[in-house]
């Protein structure tokens, strides 16, 4: 069997192929994709060709779909359920075959493409706990573009005090408010290290989150968190970053919490608990989902998850 496969030959070189379709074993599912999410993480691979990585690339690692065919020791599924799926990759693709715990079931009134965000929303999951935030902490979101926006929904589940919202674009700023945070903050406009002191009498917020992902907001963290106060890299740094001073991390005495995970028991029970969220609707996903294309339209879902035009959130490919 042939199935269509978007691969990536090298920058901006997007090639829609027939290609040998999967066959799961016993262990296996068959997944025929209906939607895989475009991830932040994948766009520097794209804008251009890495020399350390090999071309072409079978990426696509954000899926959901219905189980075509469930292998002789799957348990938990059969034929015709709807699920979300955590990959590696292969997911710009018709159909893929993956491992009973990398599977998790869709509510019957979930999209695909709301489904497809299991790894996402794994991440977002496993730094929550791992900050262990206390109730009534302040917290501040540094970048809240798509990972913002289901940390701040996830956030409003944690029983804390004020959540604030910091980017520099006023359209996400106010898509915050309406998700619930308690103040947004532009940098562009207004003088940020300042406005939280005064929100916090003084002393910074308890827990500050860096989503950006770029110097900015690597820079911004330290600013307006306070003494012992917990700062989270979460945002995905592929280039080089400076710790500005790191005299100063060490006296403010910053609990510094790395907000990425690779053990996959780790990763796989953060998507577990994430989709559970989305399933019971503690979390709007479709909100999240600003940008639809074909899988012949790949290029320009990844343009515009890199230019980000009016209004952009998020992209998903539905297949
Ligand atoms: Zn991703």
């Amino acid at each position: 069997m042939k199935m269509k496969a978007a691969l990536l030959h090298g920058a901006h070189d997007w090639r829609i192929e027939e290609i040998d379709s999967p066959v799961n074993n016993d262990d296996e599912l068959l997944i025929s994709i209906r939607a895989c999410g475009v991830c932040h993480s994948e766009l520097h691979q794209w804008d251009e060709k890495i020399p350390t990585l090999d071309y072409p690339r079978f990426i696509g690692h954000e899926a959901a779909g219905i189980v075509k065919q469930s292998g002789n020791n799957i348990k938990k599924f059969k034929n015709g359920d709807r699920v979300g799926i955590w990959i590696f990759g292969k997911g710009f693709a018709e159909e893929v075959t993956v491992k009973e715990e990398q599977v998790f079931p869709l509510a019957d009134d979930i999209s695909f493409e709301e489904g497809a965000l299991a790894e996402p929303i794994s991440c977002t999951t496993n730094a929550l706990l791992k900050t262990n935030l206390q109730l009534s902490d302040t917290v501040a979101l540094v970048g809240t573009g798509f990972m913002g926006l289901i940390l701040l929904q996830q956030l409003k589940h944690q029983g804390v005090s004020k959540i604030i919202a910091i980017d520099v674009r006023d359209e996400i700023l106010e898509k915050c408010g309406q998700l619930g945070a308690e103040y947004i903050l532009n940098p562009m406009k207004v003088d940020v290290a300042r406005e939280i002191k005064e929100l916090t009498d003084g002393r910074g917020v308890d827990a500050a989150f860096e989503v950006g992902g770029v110097q900015g907001t690597l820079d911004l963290v330290p600013q307006i968190t306070r003494m012992e106060g917990k700062v989270v890299i979460f945002g995905y740094h592929p280039g080089k970053r400076i710790i500005n001073d790191l005299g100063y991390w060490n006296w403010m005495a910053f609990d510094i919490i790395n907000g990425h995970f690779r053990n996959m028991e780790t990763i796989l029970d953060g998507a577990r608990r994430g989709m559970d969220m989305v399933n019971t609707k503690k979390i709007d996903m479709n909100t999240l989902i600003t940008h639809k294309y074909k899988l012949d339209e790949i290029e320009e879902a990844f343009s515009a998850a890199k230019y980000k035009p009016d209004g952009f959130i998020k992209s998903v490919i539905t297949i």
